[in-house]
């Protein structure tokens, strides 16, 4: 079986939502509209997302049906990106702090399961020295000044222990990143010079801000910007703890999978009785049969 589709099979399913569920500009509680899929290639393997879409349906508002995307989907990958922000921050780690060539870093990412080509490892790499290089020019001020408000989301990509974290903050309504900056270090004062930094640099006033509610992000955006209503983002965080329970599930079933041999044989042998005993063990050759063949969920992956 060709490698990419062990992959498809094996990758969980994630659904997204909106933290926000007020419109950004006229309060009104915003509808979930339709659903958007998106398949992203991570260091973790490929993510399939399903993401709930909501817009404002309140005609005299200015953002009337204008859709907003769950916040946490940002943090995953850039829009129109087929790999993940945490494989554009380590391809940028690699070159830039541990000074590896291209084809060393493709060599790198390949041996981590991520199937890529060395242009793309190229191109990702252009991508990390535009969003780092990148200011708040004029235009991106225009345009963020035409929506009126924005909402910003800090969220700290750490590709490996000990690398530096790649922070980026961006905004959710256009979806834009508007601050990208390595640091090996993310103190409160960090965190909250980066926050104060884009919100200089803006012309409109910050409405929210969204993240994972680390507590060095939550002091900084405190200091930053008094009285801006700060959401946790729970996506990421629960998703991190569940990971490994979804891991040892998998590694359960594989090992019960080596020593469960022949379920259907002995259910022939039951067929045609219909006594105590065959009911008892029928039941335990369904049982076994479901652990055997039924995908574990990860948490957050809601059925259908
Ligand atoms: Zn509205």
């Amino acid at each position: 079986m060709a490698r990419w589709l062990c992959r498809l099979q094996h990758s969980a399913e994630w659904l997204l939502q909106p933290e926000r569920r007020d419109g950004p500009e006229c309060g009104r509680r915003m509808r979930i509209r339709y659903e958007k899929r998106r398949a992203v290639f991570t260091l973790t393997g490929l993510e399939r997302l399903r993401l709930k879409v909501q817009w404002c349906e309140n005609a005299a508002c200015s953002r009337h049906h204008q859709p907003y995307r769950p916040e946490a989907e940002g943090r995953i990958a850039l829009p129109h990106h087929e790999f993940g922000l945490d494989v554009i921050a380590l391809i940028g780690a690699l070159r830039h702090r541990a000074h590896r060539s291209v084809p060393e870093i493709h060599a790198a990412l390949t041996e981590r399961g991520l199937l890529i080509c060395e242009r793309s490892v190229t191109n990702l790499l252009d991508r990390y020295d535009e969003l780092v290089a990148a200011a708040l020019d004029a235009p991106k001020r225009a345009a963020l000044a035409a929506q009126g408000r924005v909402i910003l989301a800090l969220d700290g990509l750490q590709p490996d222990v000990g690398h530096e974290v790649l922070w980026v903050i961006r905004d959710c309504l256009s979806g834009r990143v508007l601050l990208a900056r390595p640091l090996l270090s993310a103190t409160q004062a960090d965190l909250a010079s980066l926050l104060r930094e884009v919100a200089a640099a803006l012309e409109v006033p910050v409405a929210g801000v969204v993240s994972d509610g680390q507590h060095a992000i939550r002091r900084a955006v405190a200091e930053a910007l008094p009285g801006v209503p700060h959401q946790l983002c729970q996506f990421h965080y629960l998703r991190e703890a569940a990971r490994p329970l979804f891991e040892a599930d998998r590694h359960a079933k594989k090992e019960l999978k080596k020593t469960v041999r022949g379920v259907r044989p002995v259910e022939r042998r039951m067929e045609g009785r219909d006594d105590e005993a065959a009911r008892v063990v029928a039941g335990y050759c369904a049982a076994v049969r479901s652990a055997l063949t039924d995908d574990g969920r990860p948490p957050l992956a809601a059925p259908g």
